[in-house]
């Protein structure tokens, strides 16, 4: 009695949440960091390689300029301090995907500190500190085919071995599983406008370790965490924090006290089960990088690299919302990807009813362009299609059901709207004589609905309205045929 008291006093008592992420982009450089092996996903195995990246004796590594240039680029995109002298070190570990038995990253000085960016959650603007941007070079792969799985064996391809990486840690700023995904979405967006990665998780292009802990509302102190692994979604983020944090809360009531471990998340059967705890958890032995010389980065080099930097996403999403008046909605999914926000700008140059362009490309391109699982650039779409689409509508050569019905089309094959309508004869049928006469001959085609009208059920006029668009394949004028139906209706009731 009395424990189920306190444990129900101890179920009131506010938890909070803290999260910090560790994440790792691919850069989408041609090349692999320390030699020239391609970096390109999904080659034949270890075909890709070299004395370098496979870790024999006696060769020496030598840095690819482009790494550093794309982490300079990122560490700017997030406000961080770029080091103008920072250093390579060894990480030591034994793993049959890591033929050097280290990895060359860096760890007491890395290239960029101290920076944040912004989330928008509900409508607020929060900061999330980030700790470090380091560079390090990619592990090997170890594949578990299921012929060889049976036969207790694995593969290894060491195509990725040495394929650039930056890992970006976070500070431990954030309060929900919610604003994890958040940030993430927010880091994705800012790699992929500055192209610097593809940001493919399915190929592993991002990573993401979670760190969580839980803290009585109002502790200064953080809690003990756990850092989860294995995720390869953002969604999957979330769900894994959640997860964690119902586990950690319940284990807190029990037994008030977390165990600092790695888990893994299985996104299959929604669960997450421990790796390894402290006392096995590794010690990296790090020390500096004897093969290579420290990276020393000058004032002019990274001046440069800001002057290049294009608009990041959160500031191109205010400007549209400004310049263009866009509901912030509108801004948002517009500037998804810089493409698309391309295309917007362009096509606005071109039409300026904005809200109008807005609503066609958030509605008809971007259903198109889902349901054909298509990026706006590899498509034929573009803007003066898109534009004249919208003048043949607005000066009354087709109306809006025509235009929704040739949009896919004029997407698919990048045919000019005017063409499509004149091939197929979808003009406007606006002549007020020959739409009378349809007019006529559909209410003399229901005489019961026309009962019924004349009896007051005056919405039957959409009816009779569908009748007459069907009977000009929905080329008829919506206007004209509404005022020519509203006459015809009220003499035969009067
Ligand atoms: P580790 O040495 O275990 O890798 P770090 O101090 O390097 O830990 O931090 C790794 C990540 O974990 C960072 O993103 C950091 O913000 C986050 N983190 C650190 N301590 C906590 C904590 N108590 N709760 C939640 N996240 C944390
Ligand atoms: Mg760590
Ligand atoms: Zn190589």
């Amino acid at each position: 009695m009395i424990l189920n008291l306190t444990l129900g006093v101890l179920k009131l008592m506010p938890f909070e949440i803290v999260i910090g992420l560790e994440v790792h982009a691919q850069l989408s450089t041609g090349s692999k960091i320390f030699c020239s092996c391609s970096t390109e996903f999904g080659a034949p195995p270890n075909t890709h390689v070299c004395p370098v990246c496979m870790g024999l004796p006696g060769v020496l590594p030598v840095l690819n300029k482009k790494v550093v240039d794309y982490a300079i680029r990122m560490g700017i995109a997030t406000n961080c301090t770029i080091s103008q002298h920072s250093v390579f070190a060894r990480k030591n570990y034994f793993y049959p995907d890591l033929p050097k038995g280290y990895q060359i990253s860096q760890y007491e000085e890395p290239l960029c500190e101290n920076g944040s960016i912004e989330i928008e959650m509900d409508g607020h603007l929060k900061r999330i500190g980030i700790t470090r941007i380091h560079i390090e070079e990619d592990a090997g792969k170890s594949v578990h085919a299921e012929e060889f799985v049976s036969k207790n064996e694995t593969l290894v391809d060491l195509n990725r071995c040495g394929v650039p990486l930056i890992e970006i840690v976070s500070e431990p700023d954030m309060r929900s599983p919610r604003e994890a995904y958040l940030y993430l979405s927010a880091l994705k967006q800012i790699l992929a406008y500055l192209e610097i990665s593809d940001c493919n998780m399915e190929e592993g292009s991002l990573r993401c370790d979670a760190n969580v802990s839980l803290r009585l509302t109002g502790a200064k102190a953080l809690g003990v965490k756990t850092e989860v692994k294995n995720m390869n979604s953002f969604h999957g983020v979330e769900k894994a924090l959640e997860y964690e944090i119902e586990r950690q809360k319940e284990i807190l009531l029990k037994e008030g006290k977390i165990t600092q471990q790695t888990m893994l998340w299985n996104a299959r059967e929604g669960k997450i089960v421990p790796m390894r705890s402290k006392e096995e958890a590794h010690d990296y032995r790090y020390f500096p990088e004897p093969d290579l010389v420290p990276v020393d980065v000058d004032r002019k080099w990274v001046d440069d690299i800001a002057h290049e930097l294009p608009e990041l996403p959160l500031q191109r999403k205010r400007r549209f919302i400004r310049q263009y008046s866009l509901p912030d909605y509108d801004a948002a999914v517009l500037t998804v990807s810089r493409h698309l926000a391309n295309f917007y700008e362009e096509s606005v140059k071109l039409y300026n009813d904005t809200k109008k362009l807005s609503n066609w490309v958030m509605g008809e391109m971007l259903r198109f362009l889902g349901e054909r699982k298509l990026e706006i650039q590899d498509s034929l779409i573009t803007p003066q299609n898109l534009v004249g689409l919208l003048q043949l509508v607005d000066r009354g050569t087709i109306n809006t059901g025509t235009a929704k019905s040739i949009f896919d089309e004029m997407a698919e094959t990048g045919k000019a709207p005017q063409k499509i309508v004149e091939e197929k004869g979808l003009a406007q049928v606006s002549d007020a004589s020959e739409l009378d006469a349809i007019v006529v001959e559909v209410i003399e085609a229901h005489p019961n609905e026309l009962e019924k009208y004349r009896a007051g059920k005056e919405n039957l006029i959409s009816f009779f309205m569908g009748q007459v668009m069907k009977a000009t394949r929905g080329k008829a004028n919506p206007k004209l045929v509404n005022e020519l139906l509203r006459k015809k209706l009220a003499e035969k009731r009067g």
